[in-house]
C-alpha cells in the first residue's frame, strides 16, 4: 500500500507557484489574493488565516477584508465590487458559509469570473462542465494532481465518487469523466439516496470519499488494490479527545487499498496549494504574462 503524501505534493506545487510569482513580479505584476470573511466562526477564521499564511510563503500579496457578520448583505456585495474593480487584486475568495441573511448564490455571482479562484461562479462551473475550465475548483483539482503524483491514470478506469456537493462531488466527477489528462474514467456518483453503496464502491478502481461521514468507507467496501482518496474532514471525540478523521476508516482500508490518502496530510494541503495556483493563473491571464505552471 502506498500512502499518497499530500503535504509533499502540495509543497512541490507551492514551489512552482513561487517561481511563477517571481516571473510575474519581474514583469511588474504583484499577484494578489483577497480573502473576505463574514463570519465569527473560529473554523472559518482559521481557514482564512491559513490561506493568508500560504500567500506569504510563496511571496504573493495577501489582502484580507473582514465584514461584520451582522452587517447588511449589501456591505459584502459592495466589498466584492470594490475588489472586482481593483486592478491590483487578481483572485477573490469569499470564505463560505456566509450568514443566513446573505444569499450565497448572489455572492458567488458577484465575483468577477476572471478573479473567481474558487471556481464557483456559474460561468466557471459551466466552463468546467463544458470541458473548458478556467479555474478548476481547488479540492477537485488537488485530487487530480494527487492521482497523477501516485501514477494513477483514471483513463478507462471505474471511478466512484461518494458525495454530490457543488464544491467537491460534482466537480471531481466532471473532471474524472471529462476528456483530457486526468480524466476519461467511467464515473459513478453516489449520494445519501444511493442504494447498496458498497456494491458501487467495490467495483471501483478509484474511490473518492466526500460525504462528510466519519470513517464510513470500510475495507469490505473497496476492492483489493483500489486507489482511495479521502476528502472528508470530520472532528470526532476519541478517548475523550477531539481528533480529525476522514470519511475512510484508514486503519481498516489501508491494508487493502493500493494507494490511499491520509487525513490529515492528504487532500487538505492540496486544496490550499491549488488556490495559490489559481491565483497566479488569474494574474498571468489578467496581465497577459506567460508563466510556467
Ligand atoms: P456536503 O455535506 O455538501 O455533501 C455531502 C455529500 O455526501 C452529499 O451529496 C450527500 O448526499 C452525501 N452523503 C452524505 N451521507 C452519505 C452517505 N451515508 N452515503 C452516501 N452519500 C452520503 O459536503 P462537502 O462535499 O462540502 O464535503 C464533504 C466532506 O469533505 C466533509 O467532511 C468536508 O469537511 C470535507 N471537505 C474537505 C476539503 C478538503 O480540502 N480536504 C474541502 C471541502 C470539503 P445528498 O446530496 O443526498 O445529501
Amino acid at each position: 500500500m502506498t500512502d499518497i503524501d499530500g503535504n509533499a505534493v502540495a509543497a512541490e506545487i507551492r514551489s512552482g507557484v513561487a517561481d511563477c510569482v517571481d516571473t510575474l513580479t519581474d514583469a511588474g505584476v504583484e499577484p494578489a489574493l483577497a480573502t473576505v470573511l463574514m463570519s465569527d466562526d473560529p473554523a472559518s477564521e482559521t481557514y482564512v488565516s491559513m490561506k493568508q499564511n500560504d500567500c506569504e510563503e510563496v511571496g504573493m500579496r495577501g489582502i484580507h477584508v473582514d465584514v461584520d457578520d451582522d452587517a447588511p448583505a449589501e456591505e459584502l456585495y459592495d466589498t466584492i465590487d470594490e475588489l472586482n474593480d481593483d486592478p491590483e487584486v487578481h483572485g477573490i475568495l469569499v470564505q463560505l458559509p456566509v450568514p443566513d441573511h446573505v444569499d450565497t448564490q448572489r455572492v458567488l455571482r458577484a465575483i468577477d469570473p476572471a478573479k473567481d479562484v474558487d471556481g464557483f461562479h456559474p460561468e466557471n462551473v459551466g466552463r468546467l462542465v463544458g470541458g473548458n475550465a478556467r479555474f478548476k475548483p481547488c479540492t477537485p483539482h488537488g485530487i487530480q494532481r494527487l492521482l497523477a503524483a501516485a501514477d494513477v491514470d483514471p483513463e478507462g478506469k471505474e471511478a466512484v465518487v461518494v458525495g454530490r456537493s457543488d464544491i467537491v462531488g460534482k466537480p471531481i466527477a466532471n473532471l474524472l469523466f471529462g476528456r483530457g489528462e486526468g480524466g476519461n474514467a467511467t464515473t459513478t456518483v453516489c449520494h445519501s439516496r444511493t442504494e447498496n453503496l458498497a456494491e458501487h464502491t467495490r467495483r471501483a478502481d478509484i474511490v473518492v470519499a466526500a460525504a462528510g461521514v466519519p470513517e464510513m468507507i470500510t475495507a469490505d467496501m473497496v476492492s483489493e488494490g483500489a486507489t482511495v482518496i479521502d476528502v472528508g474532514i470530520n472532528r470526532v471525540e476519541r478517548d475523550g479527545e477531539s481528533t480529525l478523521v476522514g470519511d475512510v476508516d484508514y486503519d481498516d482500508v489501508a491494508g487493502k487499498a493500493g494507494a490511499i490518502t491520509p487525513v490529515p496530510g492528504g487532500v487538505g494541503p492540496m486544496t490550499r496549494a491549488m488556490l495559490l495556483y489559481n491565483t497566479v493563473k488569474a494574474a498571468s491571464e489578467q496581465h497577459d504574462v506567460d508563466i510556467d505552471l
